[in-house]
């Protein structure tokens, strides 16, 4: 018996298991696990709690003494939920999150054994950095790299099995003080809109002190049956199949989108979400998305920076739990072809310390123009700096979404609405194309009270635009499912600030020349809406004539990751990123190297599996039906009857023989062109022979025969789970 049928028999004898749910309310368990600022009120003397709250709420330092009596609050706190080690907890440029687990326990100089937890060790850490990408920053700068405490990001407990973990979230940098993770960045990226958008909302009202970029991302996943999985190598490997004849029952009948969600993942979908609370994540909708065995998930927003740790420990969580279910989650862009791939839509806004969404539409004139402004400064920062956008989602797995007719497309474009776009038309086209007094009319700007509620109209076309504005936020749709989304928030909240600070400048210079406020103001926004239609697209995106028409606009359409990844390094970018105080230039350019090298050892890895799976599974479950058909053949020969009763046999052969042999070359020649590849030293020029000698070259010609073959061989002879098992068996 074949794995494969051992998997299917797995599948039909699996009885679902109801996770074991101690609270029928959310609100009982969530947060549980968390070391909130209720919590720390309890465990924190006054001058700790204090101290705590303050560096949270201005990122002010702790100092060494607190941070000690912060430290055994922590531990006294997590001890009492049988916790007995802890972790520093990271995001490392793998992609993955790293942990290196300490135990509290530990022996005095007398060899008395005891628990502790100091401050110094909460406060830094020392991985050994040299088992994280590091872009060549370690080689010129000896950059030892340490963890350091983040404390606007609350520590957790992490329950594996018995065990429990203190996870305490850090950034990661190395010595010389190079950013080596998503994280810090991030927050760098965080305090730059800070600072930008406070002076601009300080036009409007004094009272704003802080502005915080929020973020609300929407997970996409497959589930599929692990037995399935083990089945097939390719799942196991690369986290995608690299092989499979697309079955009759695909999506087209568009059953499974809001359909009921099959019970055994129901069970798994309550147990992890029932995780996630207890970790504080706020989880609040699911469902099934298009695709057969295709889910949703997405909590309430949340500021960004814990908005992003959320998702990576979301991704992490369900991954465990699936386990649990004897279930595993695929994660990647594109799991299965002809099939819905999976994004994770980064819903995006900015919020003021006084409770305004400034991607609101407000309720006075005032506070309408406070929105017109954040909003034509966001469509101005995408048009500016699509390119540096676009390269902020490259990524291997990504290429197959982006641009494959059913994600957004690969070029940057923003999607605002019909009403929306009739109100920068207004703007723009104000009587000779300048305001000035007698234009103050204007400034009177009515706008719709009920934009959201307009935009719902529009939601069938915005679903094929990269970048689009949903009534009160923008949505990042392009965004793969496997992304940190730290890094695309990085850059978006890189060139918002950017552009609000260039605002600022413009309109400060025509205030001193004399303008009064709002009319300045309004001039530069007429000049940004101007400047940046280009990038405004109401249209299908999926369609052959966007391409067309962006070409013609001169938008760039870079499908590949090692030439988009380009954005990241040229002057344009190296100046953004250092002005706001992002990236150096070697940082940047440590990235850039980091992505490149990622991109390849995907590729690397997608091709030996498909050669492997091709010598050890295709061609001998296909040999052995050309031996079947040739035995027939031959018997039928013996037997003298007229070639005409066999001809379909004869076909049958052929057809075989000749895709056995297409399989077995093209696999040949893309070993050879990978030796080719392997040889180059420039990691760039390296990625670009991966992706057009390698990939683009056999991927797609290997699969093409390879898919022939499942449909022509006998299915008894076929060891590795189909398309029509791994999708609609449960
Ligand atoms: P849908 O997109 O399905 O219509 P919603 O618009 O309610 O649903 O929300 C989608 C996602 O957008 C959710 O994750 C939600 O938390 C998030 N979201 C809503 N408002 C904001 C905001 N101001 N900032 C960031 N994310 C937001
Ligand atoms: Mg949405």
């Amino acid at each position: 018996m074949s794995l494969r049928t051992d998997a299917v028999n797995h599948v039909s004898h699996f009885k679902p298991n109801s996770p074991d749910i101690k609270s029928a309310k959310i609100t009982g368990v969530f947060g549980e696990s968390v070391f909130t600022i209720k919590t720390a009120r309890e465990y924190l003397s006054d001058e700790a709690y204090k101290s705590l709250v303050t560096s949270i709420k201005g990122g002010k330092k702790i100092d060494r003494t607190v941070a000690g009596q912060i430290a055994s609050g922590m531990r006294a706190w997590a001890e009492s939920r049988g916790v007995t080690h802890f972790t520093h907890w990271f995001q490392p440029l793998t992609g993955a999150t790293a942990e290196k687990h300490d135990s509290f326990f530990t022996l005095k100089g007398d060899g008395t054994a005891i628990e502790e937890f100091d401050g110094a060790t909460l406060i830094q850490q020392e991985p050994d950095a040299s088992s994280f990408p590091n872009g060549g920053l370690r080689a010129t700068f000896e950059a030892r790299g340490y963890t350091a405490w983040d404390p606007s990001s609350p520590p957790f407990i992490i329950e594996i099995g018995n065990g429990k973990t203190l996870c305490i979230p850090t950034i990661f940098i190395a010595y010389t003080g190079e950013s080596l993770d998503y994280k810090a960045p991030l927050m760098k990226a965080v305090d730059a809109v800070n600072k930008a958008a406070v002076t601009v909302c300080n036009y409007f009202d004094k009272n704003v002190n802080k502005v915080i970029p929020t973020l609300g991302w929407e997970q996409e996943y497959f589930v599929i049956d692990e037995a399935l999985v083990n089945a097939r190598p390719d799942l196991v490997q690369c986290g995608r199949t690299v092989f499979g004849f697309t079955p009759a029952k695909g999506q087209q009948l568009e059953d499974h989108y809001f359909g009921s969600i099959p019970e055994r993942v129901y069970a798994f979908m309550r147990d992890f979400e029932n995780e996630s609370y207890k970790l504080g994540i706020p989880l609040r909708t699911r469902h099934n998305e298009v695709a057969p065995a295709q889910f949703e998930c997405a909590p309430i927003f949340e500021e960004v920076n814990i908005a992003v740790d959320h998702n990576i420990l979301l991704m992490d969580v369900m991954t465990r739990v699936a386990k649990r279910h004897r279930l595993v989650v695929l994660l990647h862009e594109k799991p299965f072809a002809g099939i819905n791939g999976s994004g994770k839509h980064n819903n995006w806004s900015l919020a003021t310390d006084t409770g305004i969404n400034l991607l609101a539409p407000g309720k006075t004139p005032k506070t309408n123009l406070m929105f017109l402004t954040f909003f034509v400064n966001t469509i101005k920062a995408v048009h500016d700096y699509a390119d540096i956008l676009r390269a902020s989602i490259a990524s291997a797995s990504n290429d197959f979404r982006l641009g494959a007719n059913e994600a957004p497309p690969a070029i940057i474009s923003v999607f605002i609405g019909d009403y929306l776009t009739k109100v920068l038309n207004d703007v723009e086209t104000r009587v000779g194309n300048k305001f000035d007094e007698q234009d103050e009319a204007i400034l009177k700007l009515d706008l719709h009270r009920s934009i959201p509620e307009l935009m719902i109209d529009n939601t069938d076309r915005n679903r094929t635009s990269p970048f689009a504005f949903t009534g009160n936020k923008f949505e990042f749709r392009a965004v793969g499912s496997t992304a940190n989304c730290g890094h695309p928030m990085t850059v978006l909240n890189t060139i918002i600030a950017d552009t609000l600070t260039k605002f600022a400048a413009e309109v400060d210079a025509l205030i001193e020349k004399g303008d009064k406020k709002e009319i300045a103001i309004m001039q530069v926004i007429q000049k940004y809406i101007v400047s940046s239609k280009k990038i405004l697209f109401e249209g299908d995106g999926y369609s052959e004539a966007w391409h067309q028409e962006a070409e013609k606009r001169g938008l760039p359409n870079l499908k590949t990751t090692p030439v988009a990844l380009d954005a990241m390094v040229t002057e344009k970018a190296k100046k953004l990123f250092k002005d706001n105080g992002i990236y150096t230039h070697s940082e940047l350019e440590a990235r850039h190297e980091i992505e490149l090298e990622k991109y390849i050892k995907k590729v690397q890895i997608e091709a030996r599996v498909m050669g492997d799976l091709a010598t050890n599974h295709i061609i001998p479950a296909s040999i052995k039906y050309q031996n079947e058909l040739l035995k027939n053949v031959s018997l039928l020969r013996e037997a003298a009857l007229p070639e005409k009763l066999y001809k379909g046999q004869l076909t049958l052969l052929k057809d075989v023989s000749t895709h056995i042999q297409q399989v077995y070359d093209n696999v040949f020649e893309m070993v050879e062109a990978r030796k080719v590849a392997n040889n180059i030293v420039d990691t760039r020029e390296k990625a670009i022979a991966y992706e057009a000698k390698v990939k683009a070259q056999y991927f797609d010609k290997i699969r093409y025969h390879v898919d022939k073959l499942e449909q022509l061989v006998d299915d008894e002879l076929w060891t590795l789970p189909k398309y029509r098992e791994l999708l609609f068996l449960r």
